[in-house]
């Protein structure tokens, strides 16, 4: 597989005011993100998830090693651009990002922005509706949305630049369960479309559904593995302040209660499986 995110030994601090010390928020991270692969990064607050995000599409930019999307350097300022269409973010909180007074027109804006013939605008708005589930709505105010629908909106406006990559910080933080299933259900389909996936969020149950899994601490990738490998660390993962998803932590407590479960279950159906195995 060729790498879509190529990160070298990448630090930065914040800037700070004369005569305090800056404190690096990334501090020597290395990490190659597959083209089409859907990861997810954990980590307590502060350990720099935020931060990393914003170098992958040049909101930030390295004060020490490199970070190559696509091939190209979020050092070099003619490419920045560039970067932005093809890496996508959205982040926590919808009402943030939703610009216009009409759902179409909120999708259509990045395209616009980029110049795009506004024949082809509509058709990416059409599409990006779609992928979204959201086509009834088009001609609503954001404000008569729930805050799923008003995600679902923001990654509409991301797909309609037809990126490469889709960004997500914490965006499932704000919405209620099923808004934060809608969300997951996009990303997955967005996947299973070749589109690359880096998901930072502190549900344990989403980072679950990723094929990868990044843990931060201190500014450093200190875990890296699928789920089922980072979530076999149970006590590595509570000394970070991390939880274990609800039914790796169940399944684990029934094994130790004597209970012969199967290894390799992670989700809620996952473990129904192990107990009622459908014939
Ligand atoms: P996370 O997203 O994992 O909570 P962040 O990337 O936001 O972590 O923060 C990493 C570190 O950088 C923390 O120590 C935080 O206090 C600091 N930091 C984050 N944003 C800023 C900022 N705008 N100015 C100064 N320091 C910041
Ligand atoms: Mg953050």
């Amino acid at each position: 597989m060729s790498a879509f995110i190529e990160i070298e030994n990448l630090s930065y601090a914040y800037p700070v005011n004369e005569g305090e010390t800056p404190r690096p928020a990334l501090d020597g991270v290395s990490l190659r993100i597959e083209a089409g692969s859907f990861t997810a990064v954990i980590g307590r607050n502060g350990s720099g998830k935020s931060t990393l995000a914003k170098q992958l599409n040049a909101l930030l930019r390295p004060d020490a090693g490199r970070v190559l999307v696509d091939g190209l350097d979020t050092a070099d300022d003619a490419q920045i651009w560039e970067i932005r269409r093809r890496v996508g973010m959205v982040f926590q909180n919808p009402d943030n990002q939703l610009v216009s007074s009409i759902v179409e027109d909120d999708v259509a804006f990045g395209p616009e922005n980029l110049g795009v013939p506004t024949e082809e605008i509509r058709e990416r708005v059409d599409e990006a509706l779609a992928a979204v589930s959201m086509e009834a709505q088009r001609q609503k105010g954001p404000h008569l949305l729930s805050g799923g629908q008003k995600q679902r909106v923001a990654i509409a406006g991301v797909l309609a630049m037809r990126p490469r990559c889709i960004v997500l910080d914490e965006a499932t933080a704000m919405l209620d369960p099923k808004g934060r299933q809608e969300v997951m259900e996009i990303l997955e389909h967005l996947h299973r479309q070749g589109i690359t996936v880096v998901l930072i969020t502190h549900f344990m149950e989403e980072a679950a559904r990723a094929e990868r899994i990044v843990v931060m601490s201190r500014g450093k990738v200190c875990m890296d593995g699928s789920p089922a490998e980072v979530f076999a660390r149970g006590e590595e993962l509570r000394a970070l302040d991390l939880e274990l998803p609800f039914a790796i932590d169940l399944a684990e407590r029934l094994r130790e209660g004597g209970l012969a479960l199967p290894q390799g279950i992670l989700t809620e159906d996952d473990l129904l499986e192990a107990l009622c195995p459908s014939k």
